[in-house]
């Protein structure tokens, strides 16, 4: 735990700052950024920042006396089982917890930001005249509407935002409550909370309208049904066409841009190589082709070469197999997989930054030594 003095940070504050530049809601539906493990309130005054959680950064964290991690990659991404020594897993989150080590993750809400990682690509490279890649995918919502009695609404609403529901753009806890009659009849075999079975009722109800992401879908309706007081709730559930992320044009994936001056494809690769660091890359394409225009996009992004427009000569990214290099060869493309760790590795420095600015002295944010990436090239 942090000392309780004024240099100490609550965990809160520092989420509030990374979701202030990396929205949650930016984030892809299938993401699981935001604080992983730890108390929101407790206060911290070292933080170490990493790509991801390893072994070796859990060891870093615990001889440093951190007390937050914030990691790019969220350790806890599928649902766990057990948190116990049976697995490595569980023996690192338990390491964490014992040490009062909290845990926080910034992933694809921070891809998509407009000034994170692929902006800072773009800069090294100095790309002029930029669009964003892949512009954020419509937000997939629902809209939920429950027919609840009247002295029961405010309950059942409060139990399905606290589980995510009623966000459009910057506004929480939005509802619709529109007054009416239920009317039905109970069966002869029904528990009925208003009414009794085999008669007909009409009760003073609401009728309760809320949008709900498709993340929130699952979780929002099973609090509903806890929350409701009827045996069976009636309830209608629609997918929507609208996009209420409430996003600006600014977030997406990647970005397209022209370099400075024209080069071959072997003189681009070569650039790359000493501009990030890295130690090879793997390409297909005329090494004579010319490059001027460039589309780059950070991590596993390989899937997405069909989407470069025909003015794109090359394409960034990392994680390329055997079939996209294929597919971008009969294309034309020049592609260039230069690794999901070394198009990501300026991360941890771009949260830093963030970090420096808004908390100076109050917060000492150190960037791991123990990162790197999770295999070795045999030549
Ligand atoms: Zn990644």
């Amino acid at each position: 735990m942090g000392k309780e003095n004024e240099a100490c940070v609550c965990i809160s504050e520092i989420r509030s700052v990374i979701q202030s530049h990396y929205p949650v809601k930016a984030a892809e539906d299938w993401d699981n950024p935001g604080l992983q493990l730890g108390r929101k309130e407790a206060r911290v005054s070292r933080v170490l920042i990493a790509l991801e959680l390893t072994r070796a950064i859990v060891d870093e964290a615990i001889q440093n006396g951190v007390e937050l991690i914030v990691t790019h990659h969220p350790f806890i991404f599928k649902p766990l089982k057990a948190v116990t020594t049976d697995s490595v897993e569980g023996s690192m989150l338990l390491d964490l917890a014992e040490h009062r080590i909290a845990l926080l993750a910034a992933h694809t809400n921070l891809d998509s930001a407009p000034d994170a990682i692929n902006a800072r690509l773009s800069d090294m490279l100095g790309l002029s005249e930029r669009r964003i890649f892949l512009k954020q995918t419509p937000f997939v919502a629902y809209k939920m509407i429950v027919f609840v009695p009247e002295a029961s609404a405010d309950d059942v609403a409060k139990a399905m935002h606290e589980a995510g529901a009623g966000c459009v753009g910057n506004y929480s806890d939005v509802s619709f409550v529109g007054k009416g009659e239920g009317r039905f009849r109970c069966g002869t075999d029904s528990h009925p909370a208003i009414g009794v079975p085999g008669s007909a009722e009409c009760v003073a109800e609401v009728r309760l309208e809320m949008v709900v992401s498709a993340r929130d879908l699952g979780r929002v309706t099973k609090a509903m049904l806890a929350a409701h007081p009827y045996e069976e709730p009636a309830y209608d559930v629609f997918k929507l066409e609208s996009d209420v992320r409430g996003m600006t044009d600014q977030y997406g994936f990647g970005m397209v841009g022209t370099l400075p001056e024209t080069m071959t494809l072997s003189v681009f690769i070569d650039h790359i190589k000493k501009l990030w660091d890295i130690e090879s890359v793997r390409a297909c394409g005329d090494p004579e082709k010319l490059i001027r225009r460039v589309a780059i996009m950070n991590g596993a992004g390989a899937k997405y070469y069909n989407m470069c427009s025909d003015d794109v000569d090359a394409y960034i990214t990392g994680d390329c197999g055997h079939h996209d290099f294929d597919n971008a060869n009969r294309r034309g493309l020049a592609l260039i997989d230069a690794g999901h760790y070394d198009t990501e590795k300026f991360i941890p420095e771009i949260i830093k930054q963030v970090l420096d600015k808004a908390f100076e002295q109050r917060l000492e944010v150190i960037i791991s030594q123990c990162m790197k990436r999770p295999f070795c090239v045999y030549s």
